[in-house]
């Protein structure tokens, strides 16, 4: 033990200098930015560009990928790295000088407020004296007597949604939002001294801190969830009695802060738990028009039918883009409703100015809360696409005129005169007559449907998680969009490899998490649904479920894209009024997948029906994609048969790839291994007439 000390000791002094190395690189890189700045005062360019932040993350990802890091871990320091210079360039251009502002926000030190508000304090430059209040409205009169010059206070949690309480104080008081901020929500639970969870009996929190971790509370039946002001006070609470039976919810830093032990991590019924603040003040602010900017109002419409959405289409009209609408009842009038909406805008803006005059005369009350710079924007989605950078696939022939490229020959095909006599009116919603555009739908930031073309890909089944990370990232660098992975497998033997069940799912969603790709996964069971829907990012119906209708209704009832294989012997009539049963719930997500039939044909697994997309295409607007895995059972067809599902107009594919095929646990003979999945994407991009050029 003793002669391994000086080792770690040297190692650690080894770290130490990597990590200085780390913030003098911030420094340079904020050095940089600040040589941006002043080049962009010059100009009237707009400071904020998606589509540079989205080259930026790409580069980076990929380096981290090469290097082995994962990238999650890289976008979420350079999310933060960005949106640090973002605010730096518009403090540049607002000539904000820095400074000292009081501070007040509710809650102990160490509560999440405490730290959004230091978050938003750094971001701007600005050093602070912050002090707590009990309760949000204490805050609010502290910033109105006076005694502070800002309040920083919680509007909405991605989880449990928007604060009443807030609202109502911006209805009734006169304070403008200045600011916003974001904060990512940790909750852990922790006590006094290392407990087993069976010997707590109460368990205290905020409101909110329960209701997030609502989940994890109903585990733990023998005790009673306690409300406090606040989490961190909860946390100095559990510190002061000692009592080892009581826990806190809050964040592991206010339990280190008050000296407790971490029971459990990451408690959230949700991963992805932010909550957003907002920066109040007595004064409006004034924010340079080239920073990109959000306005936040309260309206009060007419009574008459249609006077809201005049309200809105004066937004809309305008080109301005509305991020949250909110209805409050109205106190004091029964059944009437007042409607707090944020939209991307600048007040300073002239084109933003005429539009909320024209909202005051559409009205009958608007109160501006304030044009700010905008923090909580969702990252912009984009359609799918195959890259072309491969030059074999630059060699490959192109189509030169218009009447060879497939898409022409879709468009003939949706724009023919529709044959509606002697078709089954089995289905009217999925029906194309019932929309003509193309349903679009987005899956983490990518969109599938349109002009898009997408790639699902990964094994058969999760097997390890060794197994399922590796190949995660194998297909994420070689342009697949997202991950592939049966947990729940149906066998035609009962004595086959039924998958990893749930336990397989967690790995999945790590899998994807770490390689930022959004996953597919196959639901089997009604009772599934729930529970699935809460952690995949696409629900997959086999195509042994296609007709499974309590699963299509349960899956209706659910805010997930649903992935509806085809049957082995259904007609696309029946694929169509399967993908209704679905869609008549209420949720309009759903994607087809042509996965092959039952024919006589034996030479393959099944037949992979291509038709089938040219005929999903004329009738439905959903999108459709292609497995030619299934659909034709061998590995060395399934190259040929993706390049001609995406020049039949298929949105995307579903692939098989494993790092071993040989030794796959379901579907070996089908699974492609990483350099024939390499191989089939540079093949793609050489389709004719694809979007993939350029
Ligand atoms: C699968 O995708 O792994 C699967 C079981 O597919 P299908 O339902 O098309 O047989
Ligand atoms: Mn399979």
């Amino acid at each position: 033990m003793e002669e391994q000390q000086p080792d770690i000791a040297g190692l650690r002094q080894g770290l130490d200098e990597v990590d200085s190395g780390i913030v003098r690189l911030i420094a340079e890189r904020r050095g940089l930015i600040e040589a941006i700045a002043k080049v962009k005062e010059q100009g009237t360019s707009a400071i904020g560009d998606p589509d540079r932040e989205r080259r930026v993350l790409d580069g980076v990802v990929a380096e981290a990928t090469a290097l082995g890091v994962s990238a999650s871990l890289v976008r979420t320091i350079f999310r933060e790295l960005i949106s640090d210079s973002v605010a730096q360039q518009a403090r540049h251009l607002n000539g904000d000088g820095g400074g000292r502002v009081r501070v007040a926000f509710q809650g102990a030190a160490h509560a999440y407020s405490d730290a959004a508000a230091r978050k938003y304090l750094a971001g701007r430059g600005l050093e602070g004296d912050l002090t707590g209040y009990r309760t949000f409205r204490a805050a609010a009169d502290a910033l109105l007597a006076g005694e502070a010059d800002l309040a920083v206070l919680p509007i909405e949690n991605t989880t449990a949604g928007s604060i009443n309480e807030v609202y109502a104080l911006l209805r009734s008081h006169e304070l403008f939002i200045v600011g916003e901020e974001t904060w990512k929500v940790d909750h852990c639970l922790a006590a006094a001294q290392e407990v087993p969870l069976s010997a707590l009996t109460r368990i205290l929190s905020h409101p909110q801190g329960l209701e997030q971790c609502s989940q994890f509370l109903q585990s733990l039946p023998n005790t009673t969830p306690t409300t406090y002001f606040d989490t961190a006070g909860a946390m100095q609470a559990v510190a002061q009695s000692g009592d080892p039976g009581t826990a806190a919810i809050a964040s592991p830093e206010a339990a280190a802060a008050y000296g407790l032990v971490v029971l459990r991590h990451d408690i959230a019924d949700a991963d992805d738990n932010y909550t957003r603040f907002v920066v109040l003040s007595g004064q409006p602010a004034t924010v340079d028009v080239r920073i990109p900017c959000k306005t936040s109002l309260i309206l009060v419409t007419g009574h008459e039918e249609g006077d809201l959405l005049r309200c809105l289409e004066v937004l809309s009209g305008s080109g301005h883009s509305m991020t949250k609408l909110e209805s409050r009842p109205r106190p004091g009038r029964p059944w009437e409703y007042m409607f707090f909406i944020d939209f991307e805008g600048n007040a300073a803006d002239p084109r933003t100015a005429i539009a909320l005059d024209e909202l005051r005369a559409a009205a009958l009350f608007v109160k501006i809360l304030g044009s700010y710079p905008a923090k909580a924007l969702r990252a912009p989605a984009r359609p799918g696409d195959v890259a072309d950078e491969a030059p074999a696939a630059a060699a490959a022939p192109r189509t030169e005129s218009g009447a060879q490229d497939p898409t022409e020959m879709l468009e003939a095909v949706a724009a023919a005169p529709r044959p509606t006599a002697g078709r089954s009116r089995q289905y009217k919603l999925v029906d194309r007559a019932a929309r003509q555009a193309d349903t679009v739908i987005r899956v983490g930031d990518v969109l599938v449907g349109g002009d898009g073309f997408v790639v699902m890909a990964g094994p058969c089944s999760v097997e390890s998680g060794e197994q399922i990370s590796g190949t995660a990232k194998f297909v994420r660098d070689h342009g697949a969009h997202v991950l592939r992975g049966g947990v729940f497998k149906p066998r035609t033997s009962p004595y086959a490899f039924q998958g990893l069940g749930w336990d397989g799912l967690d790995l999945l969603v790590t899998a994807g998490r770490e390689s930022g790709l959004p996953v597919v996964t196959e639901v089997m069971a009604v009772d599934q649904v729930q529970r699935m829907a809460k952690a995949a990012d696409i629900l997959q119906v086999g195509a042994r479920n296609m007709q499974n209708f309590d699963l299509l209704r349960e899956l209706g009832k659910v805010d997930r894209p649903v992935l509806l294989k085809r049957g082995l012997s259904s007609t696309i009539e029946e694929w169509l009024a399967a993908a209704e049963y679905v869609v008549a719930q209420g949720n309009q997500q759903v994607i087809l997948c042509e996965r092959g039939i039952r024919t006589f044909e034996s030479a393959t697994r099944n037949t992979l029906d291509l038709s089938a997309v040219a005929v999903i295409r004329e009738r439905s607007h959903l999108p459709v994609i292609v497995d030619p895995s299934h659909g034709t059972g061998q590995r060395r067809y399934v190259a040929p048969m993706a390049w001609a599902a995406r020049a039949a107009g298929a949105h995307g594919l579903l692939i098989e790839v494993h790092p071993d095929p040989d030794q796959a646990l379901s579907d070996a003979d089908q699974s492609l291994s990483f350099d024939q999945f390499a191989a089939l994407m540079r093949q793609l991009a050489a389709v004719p007439g694809s979007t993939a050029a350029g």
